[in-house]
């Protein structure tokens, strides 16, 4: 009854939709949006309809925190982004509308979408008359269905010869072994200026369609098709008794590290704990504080070592001497940093905050460093302080000292004789959910191991290298001090931007700082700002992070198989990740051969992903990273496949979820309510598993070699 109820609406959308589109006007049965507000200086997670591609190409070039690829929905450009009220007031005076605050800074409690804006329906004015111009020609490049929840979707992506043309309208009509039948428009697609195909979100069907045609308002027909099951594969079914539910909470770098060392004693003929080579910064700041008033004249004084390093604490002030005539000087005793300013031969002070800031650099080995508060250059310097000289950093539990990053081997033969597979999680610090999934995965082998036999085969055939948190550091100060932190905790800007206002934005993205394809090869996707979500660092690999991956890679040569965890968005990826502008040239695209191998292997793991709770990855999600999310320059899947041979993947687990009552999909974020990770570890992990049998079946046919 209800599934009627449902196709009847569907039947009167599809009607609504032909009738906006014959007769585009302004305000043309959309609902007007609620508006989303921020406070100026509040940060947060926010879905923004953009007013154009050249509005996206200015946030990438200026090094926005985008969090997926933006998407072209209803003709239209959406983002999911990070920004601050103040940043989202200037978009929207640019023409930009903000569609859901997925999350806030901070708000543990409330970290689902608020309120969603209804879907407004296309009226593009300028729609062709039905023959007007040449007929296209139109080809399917995928066509799919499958049935999730008891609801069944269907996705398509069209490709048309009329690729110059913008104003190409497509619509794909289905029909079901029934006979019912509905349609849904498609959307142009671009990427780097170059058209790639048209396509939709997945769409709610009545049930099974049996048949797909696609119609173009330049006249154009394809043929019918007959859409395919996605992904149509199953895993092993789980045997009666087969343990799993590992993960009760959000795990911080102290809980994983306390969860390793407990595997690692509990199955000793199971598991080596690997201590990476490249210890990180650790949880540790320069010490900072704004002598004088930032909204006045300040000099910004941080300590050269680390606050922990006895440094927090320490105090800075100015003092007039008093006295005419004095030279600029400065002494450092108990503790306390006294910078005495010139006076005249009248006894005024005459030392300006250039004057303060070049005394403070000035000694060899110094201790403290300065740089002139922005706005406050050849000011008079007041008298002021003393101010303390602190880190910020908010953690108790976390030891400030270098970070020594983890992996676990699984496996019973641990001796390179066996296929290896590397599952690795938490490059970017706030996806907290990532190295959820990889511990239960570990758990999930290591358990099952001692109480199924087919677990207890699957460990005498492979070789499993597991890093549930690659960026420990970044990790702690997403959970302790700003939860949106992406990057790793280093601080490599110099002068203003080490602003201690910018402490939410320094740190390298761990994910654009590997070699191939790489910013510094000239690819695209990456930031030589130091304070964008995708700066690449100083260097290729010029991050303890990054090398301990590839470290462990090299180290390891049976290592065949990768898969590098992140959120959120639901997508599974291959290389090539990355591309150069100028004419959209990826990297090296894979032979037929391994493009098989890639797609297949992804069909199986979706598969096993859909049997824990029916989540499935969409069609149009499933692909060559440069082709379903963006091109990422410099990411870690490309160099362990083009530089060391190894088939590596990426998760973005956490899918959209479809609302029901709102008939739209909706974005889960990074922090979900607790409920939601776990799901996402419990169906990832099984993703897992599946990639460790795809290797398992690789190796029976192309024996390790050693
Ligand atoms: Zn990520």
């Amino acid at each position: 009854m209800f599934v009627r109820r449902r196709w009847t609406a569907l039947a009167t959308t599809s009607i609504l939709i032909a009738a906006v589109l014959s007769h585009p006007g302004p305000g043309a049965a959309a609902p007007a949006a609620p508006a989303l507000t921020l406070a100026p200086t509040e940060t947060a997670l926010v879905r923004v309809q953009l007013a154009d591609r050249a509005q996206l190409d200015r946030l990438v070039a200026g090094g926005a925190d985008l969090a997926n690829r933006p998407r072209s929905r209803d003709g239209r450009l959406i983002a999911d982004l990070v920004l601050t009220g103040r940043q989202l007031t200037d978009l929207t005076r640019q023409g930009a509308t903000a569609l859901q605050v997925v999350q806030r800074a901070d708000d543990g409690t409330r970290r689902i979408a608020e309120s969603r804006r209804a879907a407004q329906e296309r009226t593009r004015a300028g729609l062709r008359a039905s023959g007007a111009a040449a007929v296209d020609t139109l080809q399917f490049l995928q066509a799919y269905w499958w049935t999730t929840g008891g609801r069944t979707f269907v996705q398509a992506q069209v490709a048309t010869t009329a690729s110059d043309d913008p104003d190409v309208e497509i619509t794909v009509t289905w029909r079901t072994a029934d006979g019912a039948t509905g349609s849904f428009p498609l959307y142009r697609f671009e990427d780097s200026g170059e058209y790639q195909y048209h396509y939709a979100l997945p769409q709610p069907a009545p049930g099974r369609p049996v048949q797909f045609t696609a119609t173009s308002s330049l006249g154009g027909t394809s043929r019918p098709v007959t859409p395919s099951l996605w992904p149509n594969a199953s895993p092993p079914p789980q045997p009666a008794g087969y343990q799993k539910d590992f993960i009760d909470a959000y795990l911080t770098p102290v809980d994983i590290k306390a969860r390793i060392a407990r595997l690692g004693r509990q199955y000793r003929d199971l598991v080596d704990v690997i201590d990476l080579p490249n210890k990180t910064q650790g949880y540790r700041r320069n010490a900072a504080a704004y002598l004088g008033d930032p909204a006045a004249a300040a000099v910004v004084v941080e300590s050269v070592r680390f606050g922990d390093q006895g440094m927090n604490g320490v105090q800075v002030r100015t003092v007039d001497p008093g006295r005419p005539s004095r030279p600029l000087s400065m002494r450092y005793r108990d503790r306390v940093l006294t910078i005495s300013l010139a006076t005249d031969r009248a006894g005024k002070v005459t030392s300006t905050t250039d004057d303060v800031a070049a005394l403070i650099n000035a000694p060899r080995g110094a201790r403290f460093r300065a740089t002139v508060e922005e706005g406050s250059a050849g000011l008079p310097m007041p008298v002021t302080g003393p101010v303390r000289l602190d880190d910020g950093l908010q953690g108790t539990e976390v030891p400030a000292r270098p970070w020594t990053v983890q992996a676990l081997r699984i496996g019973k033969h641990r001796d390179g004789s066996r296929i290896g597979v590397l599952a690795y999680s938490q490059e970017h610090a706030r996806e907290w959910a990532t190295p959820l999934v990889t511990l239960e995965f570990a758990e999930r082998l290591l358990a099952n191991a001692r109480t199924d036999a087919a677990t207890r085969k699957l460990l005498e055939q492979v070789d499993v290298f597991v890093i549930p948190t690659v960026n420990p550091d970044g990790a702690n100060y997403s959970f302790h001090d700003y939860n949106f932190q992406r990057k790793n905790l280093v601080n490599h800007c110099a002068g203003e931007a080490r602003d201690p206002k910018y402490r939410n934005m320094w740190g390298v993205d761990v994910n654009r700082n590997y070699t191939v394809g790489s910013l510094f090869d000239g690819y695209v996707g990456a930031s030589t700002n130091c304070l964008a979500g995708n700066y690449a660092g100083t260097a290729e690999l010029s991050e303890p992070e990054s090398r301990n991956v590839i470290d462990l890679a090299k180290a390891h040569p049976n290592i065949k198989f990768a898969m590098n965890v992140h959120s959120y968005g639901g997508y599974f990826m291959w290389p090539p990740g990355a591309y150069k502008a100028d004419g959209r040239v990826t990297l090296p695209r894979p032979s037929i051969d391994e493009s098989t191998l890639f797609l297949a292997s992804a069909r199986r793991i979706v598969g096993a992903i859909a049997a824990e709770r029916g989540t499935v990855t969409w069609p149009s999600q499933t692909g060559p990273v440069a082709d379903v999310l963006y091109s990422a320059a410099g990411n870690s899947a490309d160099q362990l496949y083009y530089e060391l041979g190894i088939f590596a993947w990426d998760f973005e687990v956490g899918n959209d979820r479809w609302n029901e009552a709102t008939g739209q999909w909706e974005g889960v974020g990074f922090q979900p309510p607790f409920d939601e990770a776990h799901g996402e570890a419990q169906e990832y992990a099984g993703g897992l598993v599946e990639l460790v049998r795809v290797a398992r079946d690789y190796a029976a046919s192309n024996p390790v070699r050693r």
